[in-house]
């Protein structure tokens, strides 16, 4: 089998207009970069929004993958090609490649083998420019606020809470001091990580765009006041930096389904989805519309229903859930390098852990769900047996998929079994009510989503507490943590018990909406590993990358 990258270099791509008028958008639709890649204009999507919603919309999620990745983006990508195959209108919508992994451990996130977005390296890579767009819009407000202490300090600033981030995983910067003109600790976030990204995946309209913006705050006065990055008139320029970003990205995959592309938070330490108003428009040009949230159904899936779908209104009518054979024997306690060896007795251990996810999502989220079992080579007859009656015992059903290895054709009978579930009357709900406060709704998700005891509070987390309770009050919670355990412990595979949430930090993140606790050890800037994914990548003499995976 040739690799992803050889795979995406050996495709004939269709010119964008094409698969533009696929979704019944002119070529003055769209705001054109090169043959393969466009944003639709804004004109177009507001005046898309002003439409009724036509599309049913599939939320793609997943087991507690390995640190490889279990195939949400190739699923997601290979059910839009089989549900187009098999004539039903389908749309993808994904995140935006974040740098960070690229050349860390885990690589793009443009799929795999024959399910895959193009053109690969240049999604993977820059792509339109839309996360440098955030991270100049997120740094110019740092550069305002010192500036701004640096020419007298009008606003009185005491604490400063801004952080400044970087879309590459670059530990050397989680803290860094500044001495300019008055001296504090902060550090730098992966632009993924970072509040404006948020803001950017969150707001409706260019307007909500600015008005989340300003209501940044930045830091608290010595009189005890917050300050707001309006203080600064910060959020005119910042929305100026970002308006051609604003605007969602039109790709297709191998077998030239449409897919919008846009915005990038990470599931584990930001909210992991994409953009609202990618969403609201592919809502608007299909029959059926395939979002992924990132990492597991704990973090991904219910941000997208607690934070996404509560701010916007937005339900989803369905939920796939992602395994793999390798991930379940992986949480029936195989490590990682045996992953590929037939252990049915680790296996039936392990699958403990998709009926977790899968009850989640129905008794938690009222969600109808299919479990797409993303078929890897080394899987045997007796494992996939042995999941596809386990599954069919709790009451929902399994498909086996083999888009990797055969395009859309390998994953028709989800797109059928999506197809027909999608169109099936579902009351989807909340997991919490916004009126409880920070600790009760930390609770509610550590309990019942997480199956922990109970919370504990670091003594940083503590005094924040207290601090933010009232700036707290009416939001959602956004928990950063491990996306490898249902706990804030890597190490727990499975689904553990007897377990207890740990939150060492909260952070108000008031423009986005939400609360960020970040619980365990877990870092809002990541680290490369010991042989980054970069050491591999090359570039001939025509420009031709290789080694991108
Ligand atoms: P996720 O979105 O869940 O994190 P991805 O879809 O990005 O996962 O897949 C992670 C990696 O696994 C990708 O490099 C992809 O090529 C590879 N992959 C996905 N499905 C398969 C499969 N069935 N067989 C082999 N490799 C696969
Ligand atoms: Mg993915």
């Amino acid at each position: 089998m040739l690799s992803d990258i050889e795979i995406a270099q050996a495709a004939t791509l269709q010119p964008i207009y094409d698969i533009a008028r696929q979704l019944g958008l002119a070529p003055a639709d769209l705001h054109l970069y090169g043959n393969h890649m466009a944003k639709l204009t804004q004109a177009t999507v507001n005046h898309l929004h002003q439409q009724p919603i036509r599309a049913k919309l599939i939320l793609m999620t997943a087991i507690s993958p390995t640190p490889a990745g279990e195939g949400k983006t190739t699923t997601t990508i290979g059910l839009t090609d089989a549900l187009n195959k098999a004539g039903y209108h389908a749309l993808a919508c994904l995140r935006e490649p974040s740098m960070g992994p690229v050349f860390g451990m885990k690589g793009g996130a443009t799929g795999g083998g024959y399910a895959q977005l193009v053109p690969m390296e240049n999604i993977n890579l820059h792509f339109t420019g839309d996360f440098h767009a955030i991270t100049a819009a997120n740094n110019l407000l740092a550069a305002l606020v010192d500036n701004h202490i640096y020419h007298g300090n009008a606003l009185q600033f005491d604490t400063i809470s801004w952080r400044r981030c970087m879309d590459v995983n670059d530990r050397a910067l989680r803290r860094i001091t500044i001495n300019q003109p008055i001296f504090y600790d902060t550090g730098f976030d992966i632009t993924v990580a970072s509040e404006v990204m948020a803001i950017f995946c969150l707001a409706t309209d260019l307007a909500d765009l600015t008005h989340r913006l300003g209501r940044i705050q930045v830091g608290i006065s010595s009189q005890g006041t917050p300050i707001y990055a309006s203080d600064l008139q910060a959020e005119g320029a910042m929305t100026a930096l970002l308006k051609e970003a604003f605007q969602p990205n039109l790709v297709q995959t191998l077998e030239g389904s449409p897919a919008l592309v846009h915005g990038g938070p990470f599931a584990n330490i930001a909210h992991g989805c994409n953009s609202l108003v990618a969403t609201q428009t592919a809502l608007r040009l299909a029959d059926y519309v395939v979002t992924e949230a990132g990492f597991g159904a704990d973090l991904g899936a219910e941000k997208f229903m607690d934070i996404k779908c509560r701010q916007s209104g937005l339900r989803p009518d369905m939920a796939v859930v992602v395994a793999t054979v390798r991930a379940l024997k992986y949480h029936g306690g195989v490590e990682v390098a045996d992953v590929n060896t037939e252990n049915l007795s680790a296996l039936s251990v392990g699958m403990a852990n998709l009926k977790k996810h899968i009850d989640n999502l129905r008794q938690h989220f009222g969600l109808p769900v299919v479990v797409a079992l993303n078929h890897f080579t080394a899987d045997t007859d007796a494992e996939v047996a042995l999941i596809q009656s386990a599954v069919a015992s709790w009451g929902s059903s399994l498909h086996i998929c083999r888009h990797w290895a055969a395009g859309g054709a390998g994953a028709l009978t989800l797109a059928h079994a999506v197809a027909t579930l999608a169109q099936q009357p579902a009351t989807p709900t909340l997991l919490y009510d916004n009126a409880l406060s920070l600790t009760e709704k930390l609770r509610t998700i550590a309990q019942s989503l997480y199956g922990a005891k109970d919370v504990t509070f670091g003594e940083q987390a503590a005094q924040q507490l207290h601090a933010l309770a009232e700036a707290s009050q009416g939001l959602p919670v956004c928990i950063a943590k491990t996306q490898y355990s249902l706990s804030c412990d890597t190490k727990l595979r499975n689904v553990p018990v007897g377990h207890s949430l740990h939150v060492r930090e909260l952070r108000l993140s008031r423009g986005a909406g939400f609360v960020v606790a970040v619980c365990g050890d877990m870092m809002t800037m990541p680290g490369l590993p010991k042989q980054p994914a970069s050491s591999r990548i090359s570039v001939d003499a025509n420009g031709r990358i290789s080694g991108l995976s």
